[in-house]
């Protein structure tokens, strides 16, 4: 994978992995098999240190429980995972409108006008 593209991508992987904290704790091999189903091939050690970069920036909380006698890292998101997703979200609503806009087969001249986010 080009350095490029391998950083978007990693900024998508991001984005996702709060999503998914938001909605539940995760943990990763489940998001690794989340992101397969998004078509993104990830290995444990491209996630993992994601995780781990963003519980020190202090949008994730871990916490660990043994699981079927393993032990299981579990990542909650935080308030100021919360504050980031909210703009996160924004951010992805406005490139998805410009970068899609394109693809929907309208008129350049009707494409200026704004059309509903659909979420
Ligand atoms: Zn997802």
């Amino acid at each position: 994978m080009r350095d490029i593209f391998r950083e978007t991508f990693l900024g998508f992987i991001r984005v996702h992995l709060l999503h998914h904290a938001a909605e539940e704790r995760i943990f990763g091999t489940e998001m690794i098999e989340e992101l397969a189903r998004h078509g993104y091939e990830l290995s444990p050690g491209t996630l993992y240190p994601i995780l781990h970069a963003m519980e020190a920036a202090g949008y994730l909380a871990s916490e660990q429980e043994l699981v079927a006698g393993k032990l299981r890292r579990y990542y909650a998101i935080t308030p100021e995972g919360l504050t980031v997703l909210e703009k996160l979200k924004q951010k992805v609503r406005e490139l998805t409108h410009e970068v899609l806009k394109a693809e929907v087969g309208k008129p350049a001249a009707a494409s200026k006008a704004h059309r509903k986010p659909t979420t």
